[in-house]
């Protein structure tokens, strides 16, 4: 008896904290509970040990609840320890950690996010004029774009493609229409990169970069309106082309810390004397730069004479240059693997401007930095995400057609159960990249500018995209590795080290990064309790105070749900809907209360260290990224109006990402720098092991089925990307895949009546035996016939002459196809 006290005095406790009750309700509760329990004594046997711990818990709870006397007890003692715990912070790191807005990792970071809230947000959509333009110059220009004229033999963009960028205003895309710009949605921006993308990376990246971070975007914000006036008219219509030159030889990664300055001083500019800036830099890496006629430049101001009236130091700083400024050296080319736009290095030497051509003019000096940081807290959200969900797309197209038309062993390679793993990862990621592009889109659209989603989903879909791209590869053996004009997969697989690099290396973003920024801007109480201890004032005390028992009530309610969740399968907590992804929704709630107790427990252990251990730290990543991406893929899910056919799609990337958190809190948990809290903390996020296991081989199956044959989860998965209709590499694909489809009946029926199957040599003779002995009809031939053909289109790869290839003069570069 006195055991089920036990169970109910736990109980009391666990529900309290599960669901979160506010302190003073907690106390009155459990005084009620007290006095309740001491009369119904008088009814039946209630043990006396019972009622006296209710009290002390009621009286515990009491004691918390007045402030002097835990300030006095608790957090006043700590508050000394957490100010020297606290981390040291740059300027800039201050800087880049406040960048942007706070969105859905806010509810990640609640530990219970509001299903209601997401499933409030709408669904993504074009409007009337953007889709139009998609369908009209968009896909004129990928028409024009021939990957291998322009990566291969010309080594440039041809004119003809940037006449018609210029036309189209494809620079302006972010530009508003007052200017002459497109003034297009961030939906609409990404879906032109995607579809450019997935036809010829070099277009893609030329129009790309005008509208993400660079003059454009700075100027939009930042810039005044003389100069908003002069310049954003001229981007719009192409006739400046803008570069944005921020990395230095000694300055990647760490941007902050580069050494290029502007040095304030007088000089003559346009025979006139001009308080101004003397500049010198050397920077390389820079797109478009050996074209651009506007140079975007980032340095470090200096006033060592005081002149205008503040520090020496004035911080970094960001100006617009036109290229033609005596001292100015650019023009020559890098050359990065894969794709041919216009990349290289600018230098100046002592090139002097006046103060004016300072974006935003002379009070944004020192502003640069924070200028940069809020910029790309949104456009790191489309234009490489879109390039990452672009080659996740064409993968699926291409290796699902060729794994279809491509027979080995007498079977098309589709049917074997190795090749169908590589479909289904090719299928699932894809499917949940785009989901979290499309999600991140809306909330741009909405104002968000949310700085740790951005690093996010550039980091997973520049990642997930190499994944594809190397599986799609792998499927399409010799066929990807032979490069010539009947290649349509080599350039992208080359050029996968470009995204992963660029706007912060995928290495420091993950492990530096989206959980280090996440876990500052959006723990419910860190960043308060680091701004109480910061702050000098008096009441910066009682402010701590107030964080740091929220805190405890957050970390203590974590734990408990993650454990009464992890302990009943997550049913305790309610879905939003009915159906398949019910589970889902209530597995992810349940493991972002265990994400936020892991992540507390690592900063209490590790306090302000935990910046240094990048392994915790990336691993924390790799949690929180898939509670994001599981989210969107859940609420991708209801805005495509709940297809059952995608749900293989649907299963895959919400099991992977399951695993992926399990496996990373496991990871987090067993490298404690403590001895034994580990084990502790990982029984109680997952008190029945490891319960999420891999996608399984039934739902690679059904996503390799999809990936294989013709149907509306295929068109759903790879909507936005360029479709040739020509006699081209990809083009030719395309019929073939939908020949191999419609002559299959044909080509089986052969096999078994005649016992040898149909292939691209010998079909010819098959057919006709076949038409004679009436086993296909005149018409089912030839189909036959034309999946045949088209087959060995696809097959045949380029070669070359020697001449060609080793650049003898007389070598014209042309070449020709070759079978097998
Ligand atoms: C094709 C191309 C186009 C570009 N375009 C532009 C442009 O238009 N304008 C511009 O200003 N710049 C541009 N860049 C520069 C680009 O942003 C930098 O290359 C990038 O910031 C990385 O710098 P880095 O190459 O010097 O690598 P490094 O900084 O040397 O980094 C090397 C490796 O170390 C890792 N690393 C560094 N610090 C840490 C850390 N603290 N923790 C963990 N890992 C770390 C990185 O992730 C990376 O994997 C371009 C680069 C390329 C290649």
């Amino acid at each position: 008896m006195d055991f089920l006290y036990l169970v109910v005095l736990i109980l009391t406790i666990l529900l309290l904290a599960y669901n979160r009750t506010r302190l003073l309700a907690a106390m009155a509760i459990m005084v009620i509970l007290t006095v309740v329990w001491t009369e119904l004594r008088h009814l039946f046997y209630v043990p006396s040990w019972f009622r006296f711990a209710n009290g002390i818990v009621a009286v515990t709870l009491i004691g918390f609840s007045i402030t002097p006397l835990r300030r006095l007890l608790i957090s006043d003692r700590i508050y000394g320890l957490f100010r020297k715990a606290l981390p040291r912070m740059s300027d800039t790191e201050r800087e880049a950690l406040e960048a942007g807005t706070v969105w859905w990792e806010g509810e990640i970071f609640s530990g219970r996010p509001r299903w209601k809230n997401l499933l409030r947000v709408p669904a993504p959509s074009l409007s009337e004029r953007e889709q139009a333009y998609l369908d009209g110059p968009v896909e004129e220009l990928c028409r024009m774009a021939d990957d291998w004229e322009i990566c291969d033999t010309h080594r440039r963009l041809p004119e003809p493609l940037w006449s018609f960028m210029r036309e189209h205003r494809m620079f302006g895309m972010i530009i508003p229409e007052i200017y002459g710009g497109l003034e297009f949605s961030a939906q609409a921006h990404s879906a032109v990169v995607m579809k450019l993308a997935s036809r010829n990376l070099t277009s893609a990246i030329t129009v790309m970069v005008p509208n993400s971070l660079g003059p454009g975007e700075l100027l939009l914000h930042y810039g005044t309106e003389e100069q908003k006036k002069h310049y954003l008219p001229r981007l719009a219509r192409g006739d400046e082309i803008p570069c944005f030159a921020l990395t230095s030889p000694t300055a990647g990664s760490d941007a902050a810390g580069m050494t290029d300055t502007g040095v304030v001083c007088k000089g003559v500019f346009e025979g006139r004397e001009t308080l101004g800036l003397r500049l010198n830099w050397n920077k390389r890496y820079i797109t478009l730069a050996p074209v651009a006629t506007l140079l975007g430049l980032a340095f470090r101001a200096i006033d060592p004479d005081g002149l205008l009236g503040g520090s020496r130091e004035l911080g970094i700083t960001c100006a617009l240059i036109p290229v033609g400024t005596p001292g100015i050296e650019i023009g020559n080319r890098h050359m990065p693997v894969g794709a041919v736009f216009q990349n290289g290095p600018t230098r100046g030497k002592d090139v002097f401007v006046p103060l004016d051509f300072v974006i935003g003019g002379r009070e944004r000096i020192g502003q640069g930095w924070r200028m940069l940081m809020q910029s790309l807290a949104a456009g790191r959200a489309i234009s490489l995400p879109s390039l990452g969900v672009a080659g996740g797309k064409m993968a699926a197209l291409m290796a699902g057609a060729y794994a279809r038309i491509r027979k080995q062993f007498d079977l098309p390679i589709a049917e074997f159960e190795g090749i169908e793993e590589p479909l289904a990862r090719i299928g699932g990621r894809t499917y949940r990249m785009d989901a979290a592009r499309r999600l991140t889109l809306v909330a741009l659209d909405q104002g968000q500018r949310p700085g740790v989603l951005s690093a996010i989903l550039k980091y997973q879909l520049t990642e997930g995209n190499r994944q594809c791209i190397n599986d799609a590869m792998d499927i399409h053996g010799g066929k990807g590795i032979v490069t010539g004009p009947r290649n349509y997969l080599a350039h992208a697989y080359q050029a996968l080290p470009i995204s992963i690099t660029v706007e912060g290396a995928n290495i420091l973003t993950r492990s530096l990064i989206v959980f280090g920024q996440g876990v500052v801007r959006a723990h419910p109480w860190l960043l308060k309790e680091m701004q109480a201890a910061r702050d000098p004032r008096p009441g910066a005390r009682r402010a701590f105070d107030k964080a740091l028992f929220a805190h405890v009530g957050y970390l203590l309610s974590n734990v408990v749900r993650a454990w009464l969740l992890g302990l009943t399968g997550a049913v305790l907590t309610r879905a939003p809907v009915r159906g398949p992804t019910a589970r889902y929704f209530r597995q992810i709630k349940r493991m972002c209360a265990a994400f936020c107790f892991t992540a507390d427990v690592v900063l209490l252990l590790l306090g302000g260290r935990f910046k240094f251990k990048e392994t915790l730290s990336g691993r924390l990543a790799d949690a929180l990224i898939h509670l994001y991406l599981g989210c969107a893929v859940l609420k991708r899910y209801e805005d495509d109006g709940r297809p059952a056919e995608d749900l293989p799609l649907l299963t895959w990337a919400m099991d992977d990402s399951l695993y992926t958190i399990q496996e990373s809190l496991k990871g987090v948990l067993a490298n404690l720098p403590l001895p034994g809290i580990g084990g502790l903390a990982r029984w109680l996020i997952l008190p029945l092991g490891s319960v999420f296991a891999r996608p399984s081989d039934r739902t690679g199956k059904d996503i390799a089925r999809l990936l294989t044959t013709e149907n509306a989860a295929r068109d759903r998965l790879t909507e936005g990307v360029y479709i040739s209709d020509m006699d081209d590499a990809s083009g030719r694909v395309h019929t073939a895949f939908h020949l191999a489809l419609m002559a299959a009946r044909a080509e089986s029926a052969i096999r078994n009546a005649l016992k040898e199957p149909v292939n691209f040599e010998n079909y010819e003779r098959l057919v006709q035996k076949a038409v004679e002995s009436g086993v296909i009809t005149e018409e089912q031939a030839t189909t036959v016939r034309l999946a045949q053909e088209a087959a060995r289109a696809v097959i045949d790869v380029d070669e070359f002459t020697r001449a060609e290839i080793e650049g003898f003069e007389e070598a014209a570069f042309r070449p020709a196809a070759s079978g097998g």
